[in-house]
């Protein structure tokens, strides 16, 4: 290096967007949203063409700008890591894993493997089902033990956390409401002895809300997920009765009655989109508006590749269209202070605005773990009962090693084209289940949708954007 010259710049990893007028950059390395102005857009446009040292950039840009802004710009580039030294080493997530385990946020009890329905993308029941349950051991229903015993592994997993998260899940999670109810009232019990707070939600297709299940819902502060597909023609088409019935009329006037009843906690709804049903905007704006959920998330199906039902690349970007627009009313309410209820866009939103860098593309084997109804405990409710996923049971509590073993093989560093991929810090390279429904293989990112990923998490960094310029203010929701 001759006098006076200093170590080369370069631009580190992050992904710019425009929005509102203005221009930000997502920076990779810690997940935070920077905005611009003019001088630190000059200095990471001059540094597009190739590495440079600072005297070189001040030189090139201080004559609209003036050297000082020029070097304080540089100077905060460089502490938020969106330039650096030309030679650093590349930014990589952090494999370190507490010796000490994880405490348990979230325990997702699978009461029942049983379903009164016939769905046929069901992942439990469907073509790509993972526990054969024809020669599967477990029981078909909990037993009011196990579920007693879950509640005991939840607290003491849950270490020094002060509040629980209890789901029950199923197959269709009412069939044991006696279950459900003495559980519910045991947990309570077991919160208040320890003095830990518990939160209890469960997801059910509505088949089986009757009245006195209601009253136990609303009594009991219980926050209720409705797996529906939307209006009649998309609802009838997958979700069907046994005997090919669609559930939508038989359904409707339950959930109507649940929303009457039910107002301490929002209501949300839970759409899974498959090839035949991607309208995703008149599926919201029917359960948002016309059936008056609080919230409507969706999830495209999970499966194999060439079944039937499974989405394929045009039907991609039709759902990311539809996802856009959504999106776009989202940020229109938001603007306004007005809740939208699109729960797939407030979920990202809020991950962009805590500045969430995953490691793990979710909770599962970490912080949230599934129960199967022997007390077999998983990954996470998809992997209940398959022996494949299991780290321990209720009644023996957890093979740590086992935990150790899977967190190590499926750390985002060893998915190797996630690891030059600027959507990371969101995805991770995905749900498990899906890798392994797709590839056979959980550790295994999925790469079938990395474009679709990537131009969502674009279009949520646009809202977010646009929402920072326009009302701010809105942004504070997510802090609580
Ligand atoms: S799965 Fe695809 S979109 Fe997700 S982090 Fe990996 S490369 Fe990126
Ligand atoms: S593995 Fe998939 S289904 Fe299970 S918690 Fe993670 S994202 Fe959800």
């Amino acid at each position: 290096m001759n006098a006076g010259q200093t170590a080369l710049l370069a631009q580190r990893e992050f992904h710019p967007f425009e929005a509102g007028g203005e221009t930000f950059v997502y920076l990779v390395p810690s997940a935070a949203v920077f905005h611009l102005d003019d001088p630190s857009r000059a200095v990471l446009q001059a540094l597009d063409q190739g590495p440079t040292d600072e005297h070189g950039l001040v030189a090139s840009l201080e004559g609209p700008f003036g050297a000082s802004a020029v070097r304080s710009s540089i100077a905060e580039l460089t502490r938020v890591q969106a330039i650096g030294p030309a030679t650093a080493p590349k930014d990589v997530v952090p494999r370190v894993l507490p010796q000490a385990g994880f405490p348990l946020t979230t325990m997702v009890l699978n009461v029942t493997n049983k379903c009164n329905l016939a769905c046929t993308y069901c992942y439990e029941y469907g073509e790509d089902k993972i526990v054969d349950t024809t020669c599967d051991t477990a029981p078909a229903y909990m037993s009011e033990e196990t579920a007693r015993q879950s509640v005991d592994f939840m607290f003491d997993q849950s270490g020094p956390l002060p509040m629980a998260h209890l789901t029950f899940f199923g197959g269709e999670t009412l069939l044991n409401f006696k279950v459900l109810k003495k559980t519910l009232a045991y947990a309570r019990e077991r919160a208040t002895a320890l003095g830990k707070e518990l939160d209890v939600s469960l997801t059910t297709n509505a088949t089986l809300l009757r009245e006195e299940v209601i009253e136990w819902l609303a009594d009991n502060d219980v926050g209720v997920t409705i797996s529906i597909d939307g209006p009649k023609e998309t609802q009838d088409k997958f979700r069907v009765f046994k005997n090919g019935m669609g559930t939508y009329e038989y359904v409707l006037p339950k959930i109507k009655q649940l929303l009457e009843r039910h107002r301490s906690r929002p209501i949300g709804a839970r759409v899974t989109l498959t090839r035949q049903t991607l309208d995703a905007t008149r599926i919201f704006h029917h359960l948002r508006n016309e059936v008056g959920f609080w919230e409507v998330g969706f999830a495209p199906v999970t499966t194999a590749d060439g079944r039937g039902y499974a989405i394929e690349d045009t039907g991609f970007d039709q759902m990311l269209g539809q996802f856009e627009e959504l999106a776009q009313e989202f940020l229109e309410y938001a603007v306004e202070d007005r809740h939208h209820g699109f729960s797939n866009v407030r979920d990202t939103l809020e991950e962009i605005h805590k500045g969430v860098s995953k490691a793990f593309p979710c909770g599962a084997g970490l912080g949230l773990m599934g129960v199967a109804t022997d007390g077999d405990v998983a990954l996470c409710h998809r992997f209940a009962g398959s022996d494949d996923h299991s780290v321990g049971s209720v009644q023996h509590g957890l093979d740590r090693q086992r935990q150790f073993e899977f967190l190590g093989k499926h750390h985002v560093a060893n998915k190797t084209d996630c690891n030059s991929c600027w959507a990371r810090p969101l995805c991770a390279g995905g749900c498990y289940h899906e890798a392994h429904v797709r590839y056979g293989d959980t550790g295994k990112a999925n790469l079938h949708y990395c474009d679709w990923i990537r131009s969502w998490t674009d279009t949520c960094l646009k809202v977010y954007g646009e929402i920072a310029v326009r009302n701010p203010a809105f942004l504070k929701k997510f802090e609580a």
